[in-house]
């Protein structure tokens, strides 16, 4: 079965990874993975608000997975799975063929309101979505979007790292895209 946590940023998704992972009384039966390209913490997978930390492999691509995979491995967790690489057939095959539980942790759309990557997919063969909210950074409703306010320059999907990025619930970020002259989510008809 694949379970993934979405949401925007700050929204609590690999917390409540890592709180499955706690749950799991055999250590040995689980492998971690987290892409390379977050640079945040390598080798561990970490929430704000919380000193829980778990140790990860770092990788670029799903097919990396499967050396890892032994017989008694029954539980994989992916971390920031929105910057992997490769296919999700990977997934697939180890969830049906091989019966491992799968919980990946994602953003599913990018500061720009685009999905995210791989992430359409991942959700498209998920089993089970789970999609945290976090809190609006300006009025403290329910947070569905992840802004970014433009404070450092950007040249990929994500700047690595926390800086300058908002949650903002729907109301604000139509205020912010207005107030800015921001017409990303205006279709010209
Ligand atoms: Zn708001």
């Amino acid at each position: 079965m694949i379970t993934t946590f979405t949401g925007p940023m700050h929204s609590g998704k690999s917390e409540t990874m890592i709180r499955r992972y706690k749950k799991i009384y055999n250590k040995d039966s689980i492998l971690v993975f987290k892409p390379r390209v977050d640079t945040r913490d390598m080798g561990y997978i970490s929430s704000k608000g919380s000193k829980k930390t778990v140790e990860a492999i770092c990788i670029n691509r799903l097919e990396e997975i499967l050396p890892h995979v032994t017989e008694d491995i029954t539980n994989i967790f992916i971390d920031e799975i929105q910057f992997m690489g490769g296919s999700v057939k990977v997934l697939l095959e180890l969830s049906i063929i091989e019966d491992i539980d799968i919980y990946c942790a994602g953003l599913n759309m990018t500061s720009e309101q685009e999905p995210f990557g791989i992430m359409p997919q991942i959700l498209a063969i998920s089993d089970k979505i789970i999609n945290n909210y976090s809190s609006c950074n300006v009025c403290g409703r329910k947070a569905m979007y992840t802004y970014y306010d433009g404070s450092q320059k950007k040249e990929s999907d994500v700047l690595v790292g926390d800086d300058g990025y908002k949650s903002l619930c729907r109301r604000c970020l139509k205020r912010t895209l207005t107030k800015t002259g921001d017409n990303r989510l205006t279709l010209s008809l």
